[in-house]
């Protein structure tokens, strides 16, 4: 970070937007600890900090009475958590913008931590609303943006407000450095053979990262509710497996140029089939084309893992999004489990591996595999969009 922070009140927009559960207490740190190198930077260069940072959805996730859930969505919730990584005191304003933090945020002396409350409570955040920004923008001297997780959105404080600082003043965390640097890796210096696993619910959400990939990879493997689509339109049965009918002729557009860049695009083999979208139903392992009627695939079979995971294992560089199968259910999560071990192990070989989306995510972590990949994203759709070779105006507005 270029910016000499010595005496300096820097608004680090961060990304504290971690699950919590019923008691509101956080149940996934990952996020606030990956902010702590930030942070600690700033405080130890002599610099106060004022954090800024969205914490989920309250104006849409209202009560039945149309009232916010304050309690809920409060960033005062992981203040113990920020307490207990930076071992420093965390002072907290009410409103982030407003009296309180502006008396608070004068006060603050080098060295001194002010939380400001969720910027979502106000719709102007969201709106990438002028005035807004230009009032977050007042509370300190120099603006470090550190949300890559939120840096695909043109939110107030994730993109607007930095016009409000010159360029000296304003530069990306060592977080957002380190996730642009872990994607270059893979987009620019391509380590070969290079293996894109992609896996998911849809087919729609992940086009334009199957056709950026398709310039880029040896291998594409697909996995998760999207496979039956392409299976579909290959002239498969599927059953009732997910199914977007509107993107059957984009699928075989995908499987005939991914033939013509030499790229090999596999589809699972065999699945693992159930009679219900449930835990409860009757399973079966059967040829992805033969999936009965009323019979639903709900992650990659045997014969998918064993080919899916040796050409992971033949690999140099490796990226994953997305789950092969509904992963968050046992019986059907084996094949994102299998594969998220063969990643590892390739990793162990010497491979690059960058995982990325929640999901795929989880399931690294589930697995006590964490340590074993190369990287782990903090952003799901900002890697997409990344990825997609979208500019992110989180990063544009930094520049
Ligand atoms: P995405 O957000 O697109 O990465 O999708 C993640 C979701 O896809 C997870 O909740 C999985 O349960 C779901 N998923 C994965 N495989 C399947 C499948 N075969 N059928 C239905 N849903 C799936």
């Amino acid at each position: 970070m270029k910016i000499n922070f010595k005496n300096k009140k820097a608004i680090v927009r961060v990304d504290f937007n971690v699950p919590l559960d019923k008691e509101n207490r956080v149940t996934d740190d990952t996020r606030i600890k990956r902010a702590i190198p930030t942070l600690k930077f700033v405080l130890e260069n002599g610099g106060s900090l004022i954090l800024i940072s969205h914490f989920g959805r309250p104006l849409k996730k209202r009560r039945d009475d149309g009232s916010i859930d304050v309690e809920k969505f409060t960033l005062r919730n992981v203040i113990p958590v920020l307490e207990d990584l930076i071992g420093v005191d965390v002072d907290f304003a009410s409103d982030c913008i407003g009296e309180e933090a502006f008396l608070k945020a004068e006060k603050l002396g080098s060295g001194q931590i002010l939380l400001l409350e969720n910027t979502r409570f106000y719709s102007e955040e969201t709106d990438g609303n002028e005035a807004f920004a230009e009032k977050l923008s007042m509370l300190g001297d120099v603006f470090v943006n550190d949300a890559f997780g939120a840096a695909h959105r043109a939110h107030a404080s994730t993109s607007i407000i930095a016009k409000y600082f010159s360029v000296e003043n304003k530069c990306l965390g060592l977080l957002m450095e380190q996730e642009i640097q872990s994607a270059e890796k893979i987009l620019s210096e391509t380590p070969h053979p290079f293996t894109a696993i992609i896996g998911g619910a849809k087919v729609s959400d992940k086009i334009q990262l199957l056709d950026t990939l398709i310039q880029k990879a040896d291998n594409i493997l697909i996995g998760g509710g999207m496979a039956y689509t392409f299976i579909r339109a290959m002239g498969g049965k599927i059953g009732d497996s997910l199914f977007e009918e509107e993107y059957v002729t984009l699928a075989i557009d995908l499987i005939k140029l991914a033939e013509a860049k030499g790229v090999k695009l596999l589809l699972p083999k065999d699945s693992v089939i159930s009679d219900k979208f449930s835990e409860s139903g009757n399973t079966q392992m059967v040829n992805s084309n033969e999936v009965p009627a009323e019979w639903l695939a709900l992650d990659i079979g045997d014969i998918a893992v064993k080919e899916y995971s040796e050409v992971i294992l033949q690999s140099k560089g490796i990226l994953w999004n997305g789950p092969l199968g509904v992963f968050e259910m046992d019986k059907f999560s084996n094949g994102t489990y299998k594969i998220a071990q063969a990643i590892a192990q390739a990793t162990e070989e010497g491979a690059y591996s960058l995982i990325g989306g929640g999901d795929s995510v989880a399931a690294v972590k589930k697995a006590g595999l964490d340590d074993k990949v190369s990287y782990i994203s903090t952003g799901g759709g900002a890697l997409l969009e990344y990825f997609e070779g979208k500019e992110l105006p989180g990063i544009a507005a930094m520049k």
